[in-house]
């Protein structure tokens, strides 16, 4: 399955990533993991994006769709992916159609979490991602780990991204509804869109992600 997740920033899109992913046998790509893979490695392409998500600005199109491109076609995304956080505005979801295409294939669904923007501003406040594992994903009060700034997972160290702050969690919420929401009514128009709330346990939005998800690849 090919399949696109879309919702705004903190709105759960990674932490379901990581169970949908192990549930469908296909790789969870995250275009803003890439980014920060590419900054703690020190690369060209990590200085390059840095400023942009300093600023909750969108990086570059040039940089963000050759660097997804790469990753969709490495071998283990030959069956399927899972996108994350990519495509980002209508740009993005022309090249994406454009790259699947020139192999012949297309999207199955798009799957779009909805959440009150009060509820996203306090799951992104208390986020604790983990260092060595970005599929690890933590919150202060909603999913606690047993020893504070520590992985219950691999032990790694939990940090605070540094674009989590206040002002700007306010810049990437209106960068979301400026820039990716057209690209919902661009997939409602090929009819791939499935949307879901994502308010409850992370379980419950699990169960209502792949109930969404089995509907739309029977349709
Ligand atoms: P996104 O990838 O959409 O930006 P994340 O998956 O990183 O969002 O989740 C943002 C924060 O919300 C994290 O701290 C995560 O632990 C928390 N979170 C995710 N899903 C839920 C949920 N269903 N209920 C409460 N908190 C959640
Ligand atoms: P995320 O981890 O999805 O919250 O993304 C963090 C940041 O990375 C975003 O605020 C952007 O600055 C950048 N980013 C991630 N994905 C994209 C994309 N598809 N296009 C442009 N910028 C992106």
């Amino acid at each position: 399955m090919r399949i696109v997740l879309v919702g705004p920033p903190g709105a759960g899109k990674g932490t379901q990533a990581a169970y949908l992913a192990k549930n469908l046998a296909i790789p969870h790509i995250s275009t803003g993991d890439l980014f920060r893979a590419n900054i703690s490695q020190g690369t060209p392409l990590g200085q390059k994006a840095q400023e942009y998500m300093r600023a909750g600005q969108l990086v570059p199109d040039e940089v963000t769709i050759g660097m997804a491109k790469d990753r969709m076609q490495q071998e283990d995304a030959a069956g399927g992916f899972l996108l994350d956080g990519f495509p980002r505005n209508l740009a993005q979801a022309e090249a994406l159609d454009a790259i699947l295409k020139a192999d012949g294939q297309r999207l199955d669904g798009v799957l779009d979490l909805e959440v009150p923007e009060d509820e996203v501003v306090k799951r992104i406040a208390g986020r604790r991602m983990c260092r060595k594992d970005s599929g690890h994903i933590f919150h202060v009060i909603y999913n606690p780990p047993k020893t504070e700034g520590v992985c219950d997972a691999c032990g790694g160290e939990l940090y605070q991204r540094e674009d989590d702050s206040e002002d700007t969690v306010r810049k990437r919420l209106e960068v979301y509804h400026s820039e990716t929401e057209p690209i919902i009514d661009y997939y409602k128009a090929q009819g791939l869109v499935v949307t879901i709330s994502a308010l409850g346990k992370v379980g419950e939005v699990t169960e209502r992600a792949m109930a969404a998800l089995e509907r739309e690849s029977a349709s």
